[in-house]
């Protein structure tokens, strides 16, 4: 089935499912699952509206609703990579704060832990892009939904 198709509850068990992975990938199994939770804006992280959170105080990832309308025109393989790539950023996030590691405004220490579990960055007309990489198509090229 494809994301846009699921229900709520079913993307949260997709979800749930990709972190897995991807935490025995590409964080040794380190990080502990949190809940997560489909919402329908997540409007307090950034100036406009972002796609997916990690929160420290309530230990818990938030992905918006919004990504359906933004993802149901990739074929499904890149709805994965598409997915992964912004689970890996929240995962970033959940392991500085575990790591007490100061990541805020996505800093060089946030770009550098992040590289060092398959995001790349690059510098486009005055500020950091996230890409997504083959580390990252790789841990999750196989995976089903
Ligand atoms: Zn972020």
């Amino acid at each position: 089935m494809r994301y846009e198709q699921m229900t709520e509850d079913q993307q949260e068990k997709m979800l749930a499912r990709l972190y897995k992975r991807l935490n025995k990938t590409l964080f040794d199994g380190k990080l502990e699952a949190r809940p997560i939770w489909i919402v329908e804006e997540i409007d307090w992280v950034s100036d406009g509206e972002a796609w997916a959170a990690f929160s420290a105080e309530k230990q818990r990832f938030f992905f918006s609703s919004v990504i359906n309308e933004d993802i149901k025109r990739l074929k499904k393989k890149d709805q994965i990579f598409f997915l992964s790539c912004l689970m890996v950023h929240e995962m970033v996030h959940q392991y500085c704060w575990f790591e007490s590691i100061d990541d805020s405004g996505h800093n060089e220490v946030f770009r550098k832990v992040a590289e060092d579990h398959g995001l790349k960055f690059e510098f486009v007309d005055g500020e950091w892009k996230q890409k997504g990489s083959f580390v990252i198509y790789a841990a999750t090229c196989n995976f089903r939904f």
